[in-house]
């Protein structure tokens, strides 16, 4: 039996779901769904949000790497205008040396 497939009632050949377990880094025996990369128990069957509003939260909600946040991305990159602005009066008074 190949690693991509499993077999429903020891009889029928389906497609094994993709899911990794992120406590046991072992891949789900389950079987995916028709059409689908996941089994039901992972999302096959997910829409996702359909409201406008669900949407939106889920951009609010989102994070890049677990880590950052975009208000943090938003605080840094105020900073980072602050201190460019900073840098060129700096220059125009010459207090830099080249
Ligand atoms: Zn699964």
């Amino acid at each position: 039996m190949s690693e991509n497939f499993v077999f429903v009632f020891g009889k029928y050949k389906c497609l094994r779901c993709s899911a990794i377990s992120k406590r046991s880094k072992s891949r789900c025996n389950g079987y995916a769904a028709n059409g689908k990369a996941v089994c039901r128990m992972h999302g096959a069957y997910s829409t996702g949000p359909t409201t406008k509003e669900g949407l939106e939260k889920l951009a609010s909600l989102r994070k890049i790497h677990g880590k950052e946040t975009r208000s943090i991305r938003k605080k840094r990159s105020d900073l980072k205008a602050k201190l460019l602005s900073a840098i060129a009066i700096g220059e125009t008074l010459g207090m830099f040396n080249k």
